[in-house]
């Protein structure tokens, strides 16, 4: 039997949350240089990044942000196709109620406790709000289901707010890029906001999730095809653990 590779230094240790891939903790802040230079190639190559969750207003980008906790986008899109042809807006979602729209999302993860709270927001959305989510940080997490990373991504989605929801792509993107070294997603986010130029800020977001969910994948991150892999302090540990496709 061969023996195990030996783990490279900087990825002895691994932050206590959002693991299942080989995170490093490395020395930050990175330099400025670096950091601009990752995201002017990241601008590059993904000008214009969006959301792949579909929504067509403030109204069903909240829903379906908020069914997308511990479930895949293309999961929670399948779902929303059909629920958005009979409810796009509260009235309707109200009108559905929560055993009407329970058939609807049962194939996304947690879907009775969401079906719980996308009726109980869709009340306060049409009763406080006049029907229309209201689109600041603090009315929009007093939202039942919406929490800070929620109401983040809806902000910056819709370019309200230059906000960085910091998911297990974000988290685990940045640490391999030396961005951030934190172990919790609150820390890291907080880092990110020191590091990432202010003319980045609105896209990093996106840039971070697509770049984990395509590139740096959790299991065999694709380096030899990653744009930005000359840029990465983790690429040489990855390579030598054999980690890195
Ligand atoms: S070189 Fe590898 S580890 Fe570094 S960002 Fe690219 S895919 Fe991720």
């Amino acid at each position: 039997m061969k023996p195990p590779k030996a783990r490279p230094k900087a990825l002895a240790k691994r932050p206590a949350v959002m693991t299942g891939a080989f995170i490093p903790v490395l020395g930050w802040p990175p330099d400025e240089d670096r950091v601009e230079a990752v995201f002017e190639r990241l601008c590059r190559v993904m000008p214009e990044p969006k959301t792949e969750l579909n929504f067509s207003s403030p109204y069903t980008l909240v829903v379906a942000v908020a069914l997308s906790a511990q479930a895949t986008d293309v999961s929670v899109n399948k779902a929303t196709d059909r629920l958005f042809r009979v409810a796009d807006t509260p009235e309707k979602m109200l009108a559905l109620g929560e055993e009407g729209l329970v058939p609807y999302i049962a194939s996304i993860g947690l879907y009775r406790g969401k079906a719980r709270n996308v009726i109980a927001l869709s009340r306060i959305v049409l009763e406080q709000h006049g029907g229309e989510v209201p689109l600041n940080r603090a009315d929009l997490q007093a939202l039942p289901g919406v929490g800070r990373k929620t109401a983040s991504v809806v902000l910056n989605e819709l370019g309200i707010e230059a906000a960085i929801a910091v998911d297990t792509h974000v988290f685990r993107v940045s640490h391999r890029l030396g961005l951030a070294n934190a172990a919790t997603p609150e820390k890291v986010e907080a880092q990110l906001f020191r590091v990432v130029p202010e003319q980045w800020l609105p896209k990093a977001h996106h840039w971070l999730i697509l770049h984990g969910r395509y590139t740096c994948t959790a299991r065999r991150p694709k380096c030899s095809a990653c744009v930005i892999s000359d840029l990465c302090p983790s690429r040489p540990d990855l390579v030598a653990m054999g980690e890195a496709a």
